[in-house]
């Protein structure tokens, strides 16, 4: 099917005039065709960009939650160390 340039219309190939709206419709060239093509090859591998980062992303992710549960599930926290208080004006010079 061949989309009419004015309407839209979808006519059949081999017609050369629209069958909705009686505009001539337009030869497609090798050319356009080539360049319809490769936008769309560029889009294909901008796409397959796109997903390579977003598994990149979720990798990270996936580490950071495995070094959060590391950290607080698997080893033990450290205790705090227990110093009693210094007397008030023991560090000011004499
Ligand atoms: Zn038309």
């Amino acid at each position: 099917m061949i989309p009419c340039q004015a309407c839209g219309n979808q006519n059949p190939i081999g017609t050369r005039f629209c069958r909705s709206c009686g505009e001539r419709i337009a030869v497609v060239k090798v050319d356009q065709l080539a360049a319809a093509v490769r936008d769309d090859q560029v889009t294909v591998a901008s796409h397959r960009r796109l997903e390579g980062g977003r598994s990149l992303l979720l990798v990270g992710l996936f580490l950071l939650v495995c070094a959060l549960v590391l950290r607080y599930a698997v080893v033990p926290s450290l205790p705090v160390a227990d110093v009693p208080p210094l007397p008030a004006g023991e560090l000011l010079p004499p």
